[in-house]
């Protein structure tokens, strides 16, 4: 017999569970479909909440989201924690951004300069304010600027969450991938899978849904598969192509038993002309990243990345030699032609995206689930969210 549902979530990133777990809050009955090969950009990311320090010139609509997303982060942080127990490691002490040499700092002030331009609010301090905030920076540091509202979680703690509170809300899974979106007459009637989930033919072990016909009937589906969104046959072809793999590489390092906190803020350097950032975590844990790669689907983790990552982190910090390397690794961020998310109706009735997240995806987790669930219950999303409809591409297609 085949499996139903109102709902198929394919992708059980943070995206994809954080939809599933307010859908079913919403009393629909959902199912997330994800292989789990562990390859989620979630479990890699840093978990900065940053739209200020991301802000780059001519990403206004981003900002505007971006800083949605900060503030409604807080708010459904505390309701995942009440409704799990768990602490999911949101911290607000803010990021502080500081330059290494003149070039830099040079630099630094220019994009700042821009950043108050909008409104944003941002602290100037000069190298002994920076230290006095973070004693451990190196005395070269020429200087730098408080951004009080950007804030960090631990991905890794909030993802566990997520997954739990999605559970106990009544949300099944099915370990599998979605081949294709089944459509019949202009609508969504179900959607196919490979049938070889890791726990036997798409069957999943957490109170999962069998799917031992290869697929599930439902009058929706939402395309939350990171980077690979695209690979999923029965999208419109423009949305085929609109996300693509762009590499990080990461570097987890761990204070030694007995050793204080050597930071308390995000710190996002720029040395020699590099951008490198440092971001603490309660447990002692310190995330060093990113680099940025267009090379496919390669999680690859290189020498030469984890030497410059190391060797940027040690002239603005040089304490982080003592601390222990715990986990190199790679993720892919689902990146996108204008670097903005792809969440909202297709034109096909019953598809939606909610993909593209790129650099943001776990500070937009929250409004991306408020986003969706609007749009599944009939309401209207954010105004925020207009410039991200996923029919911006086909549009685009169309008119050339
Ligand atoms: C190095 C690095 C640092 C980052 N730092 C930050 C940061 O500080 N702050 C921030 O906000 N964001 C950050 N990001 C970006 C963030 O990680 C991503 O935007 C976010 O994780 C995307 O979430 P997602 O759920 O869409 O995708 P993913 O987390 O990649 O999850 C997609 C899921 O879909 C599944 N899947 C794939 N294909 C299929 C299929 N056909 N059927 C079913 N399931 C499928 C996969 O198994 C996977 O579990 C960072 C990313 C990287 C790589």
């Amino acid at each position: 017999m085949a499996v139903t549902a109102d709902i198929v979530v394919a992708g059980g990133g943070v995206i994809g569970t954080a939809i599933a777990w307010r859908a079913a809050g919403a009393g629909l009955d959902v199912i997330v479909v994800d292989p789990e090969s562990g390859d989620a950009a979630s479990q890699v990311a840093a978990g900065m909440l940053a739209p200020v320090s991301e802000s780059l010139f001519g990403e206004d609509a981003l900002l505007a989201l971006n800083l949605l997303a900060v503030r409604r982060f807080g708010p459904f942080a505390a309701e995942l924690e009440a409704a799990t127990g768990r602490d999911v490691g949101l911290r607000r002490e803010g990021t502080l951004a500081v330059a290494y040499d003149p070039g830099d700092h040079a630099a630094l002030v220019r994009l700042t300069a821009f950043r108050r331009s909008l409104g944003l609010d941002a602290e100037e301090l000069d190298s002994r304010e920076c230290r006095r905030l973070e004693p451990f920076l190196a005395p070269d540091v020429r200087g730098g600027f408080l951004f009080a509202g950007d804030w960090s979680v631990d991905n890794r703690r909030y993802a566990g969450a997520l997954r739990q509170a999605m559970q106990a809300a009544g949300v099944r899974t099915v370990h599998d991938r979605v081949t294709e979106v089944r459509i019949h007459g202009g609508k969504v009637c179900g959607v196919r899978l490979a049938g070889a989930g890791a726990d036997g033919p798409g069957v999943g072990a957490d109170g999962a849904a069998s799917s031992a016909d290869g697929g599930i009937d439902c009058a929706t589906v939402v395309i939350a598969a990171g980077y690979a969104s695209g690979q999923i046959a029965g999208l419109p072809g423009p949305l085929r192509g609109v996300v693509r793999p762009v590499k990080g590489q990461l570097l987890r390092l761990r204070h030694p038993t007995g050793m204080p906190p050597v930071l308390s803020h995000t710190v996002r350097a720029v040395v020699r002309g590099t951008d490198v950032y440092l971001v603490p975590r309660a447990d002692g844990e310190m995330i060093v990243g990113a680099t940025s790669e267009e090379r496919g689907p390669d999680r690859t983790v290189t020498a030469g990345a984890v030497h410059d990552l190391l060797r940027d982190a040690m002239s603005v910090l040089p304490v982080t030699s003592e601390l222990a390397l715990a986990e190199t690794c790679a993720g892919l961020r689902p990146g996108t032609p204008d670097n903005g998310p792809v969440v909202g109706a297709t034109g096909i009735g019953g598809l939606l995206m909610a993909t593209g997240h790129y650099r943001n995806g776990i500070l937009l987790s929250a409004v991306t689930a408020d986003a969706a669930v609007a749009f599944l219950t009939g309401q209207r999303p954010a105004l925020e969210w207009e410039p991200f409809s996923p029919r911006r591409f086909m549009v685009q297609a169309g008119s050339t």
